[in-house]
């Protein structure tokens, strides 16, 4: 299993996905599932982080949110989708980990205290909530996952999932004769690959050479006659830090579109201005006719300016360019009517969720395949997840008497 080819992500069960979660995520995980080999999981455990007192609607929610993802395009056949709580192992992991976390990385996770103080009609005292960003980290860590798909505000999770794996294989990769073996997996690359190795290794350790770094990672990658471990021995061995148990996994930065709200801000449910994925038609047109317009324009005689105006944002998403221009020079113009102007937005929101909902009607109507999807999921899950647990055991020294 190559690490760099694998990617985990997941999704907090909080009720209806809208057009902000297609745009921002979805359609990106649809990208990534023909190039990765993808876990996509239903973060049911992280939703009890912040609402551990309701937990009625999870399973229902946990069940919505599995159609709206096949609904988008997410497909089975080339993922891996299960519910995190289904995959009890990496509860086990996030236990371990948290025996070797300094409580202070946890507090010092930007947004930690900005989200305490938002949550403070409930009681965030509590040692999950302090602790998500460290499950997070079991959740990539326990499939070795390489690469995180994320937006730019939750990158600090995934440093932090960086700096537990480093320190974890700081303390515990360096077996009894760690230096003989990685010397015999040296040997084992071949003159020629083994000399180019030991330069590579030379250049990083002695001159901090980066771009040594990643030659040195590539060619190791790249010997199908080494073993896994031997591999991840030779990766530790190049950074000084003992064998690589958990891969060290990267950030990969989503350039997704902003979605923007019904009143022009970020899509949120929180902030109460979204579109569902699985919207009504009619109830589609009702929210976008009634979407706030540049307030200087009251009259139809008033010229517009589409920078001002929430609907502009819409159209610069869903718009072809012929249709901007026109907006631009008609709302400039005062040339035509706001309800006009938003028609071409509501017929291409309306065009683009179709296919959406017949597919989630296909899903709703067969409840047996959703959870035959998530059943063959976990077991997916379970089984790469004990391959990590068995070296993390064995790293550690928990093996029974
Ligand atoms: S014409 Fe269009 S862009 Fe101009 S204010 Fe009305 S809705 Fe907004």
């Amino acid at each position: 299993m190559d690490s760099h080819r694998r990617v985990v992500s997941g999704m907090r069960p909080t009720g209806e996905l809208h057009l902000g979660h297609y745009h921002g995520v979805l359609k990106n995980w649809v990208k990534l599932q023909h190039e990765f080999d993808c876990f996509f999981f239903i973060a049911d455990w992280h939703a009890l982080t912040t609402d551990y007192e309701t937990t009625q609607g999870i399973r229902a929610s946990s069940r919505r949110m599995l159609i709206d993802w096949l609904a988008a395009g997410v497909n089975p056949g080339s993922t891996t989708l299960f519910v995190q709580s289904q995959v009890p192992e990496v509860a086990e992991l996030h236990l371990l980990l948290s025996m070797i976390t300094p409580t202070a990385w946890l507090e010092r996770v930007p947004g930690y205290k900005e989200m305490q103080d938002k949550l403070q009609d409930r009681s965030q005292g509590t040692y999950g909530f302090l602790g998500y960003p460290l499950l997070q980290s079991a959740d990539i860590l326990a499939f070795r996952a390489g690469v995180v798909p994320v937006g730019a505000d939750q990158e600090p999770h995934v440093e932090m999932a960086r700096e537990v794996a480093r320190r974890f294989n700081y303390l515990y990769g360096r077996d009894d004769g760690f230096e003989a073996q990685a010397e015999a997996a040296i040997r084992k690359l071949g003159k020629k690959s083994g000399a180019l190795y030991r330069q590579l290794l030379t250049a990083h350790q002695t001159h901090g050479d980066d771009d040594a770094l990643q030659t040195a990672r590539a060619l190791v990658r790249e010997q199908g006659s080494l073993t896994l471990a031997e591999q991840e021995r030779l990766l530790g061995y190049l950074e000084g830090i003992g064998k690589s148990i958990l891969p060290e996994p990267q950030s990969l930065l989503t350039d997704t579109a902003r979605m923007p709200g019904l009143d022009g801000d970020k899509m949120s449910k929180s902030g109460h201005n979204v579109i569902l994925l699985r919207e009504e038609p009619d109830d589609v047109m009702r929210k976008v006719r009634t979407m706030q317009t540049d307030p200087a324009r009251i009259r139809l005689a008033d010229a517009g300016e589409p920078e001002r105006c929430p609907v502009w944002q819409f159209h610069e998403l869903y718009s072809d360019d012929a249709t901007r221009q026109q907006v631009q020079s008609k709302c400039r113009g005062a040339a035509w009517g706001c309800l006009e102007c938003k028609q071409p937005v509501i017929d291409a929101i309306i065009a683009e969720q179709e296919p959406i909902r017949e597919r989630a009607q296909q899903y709703e109507e067969n409840p047996e395949l959703l959870q035959r999807i998530v059943s063959d999921g976990a077991e997916k899950a379970r089984d790469e997840v004990r391959a990590t647990l068995n070296d993390v055991r064995e790293a550690t020294r928990l093996l029974g008497i």
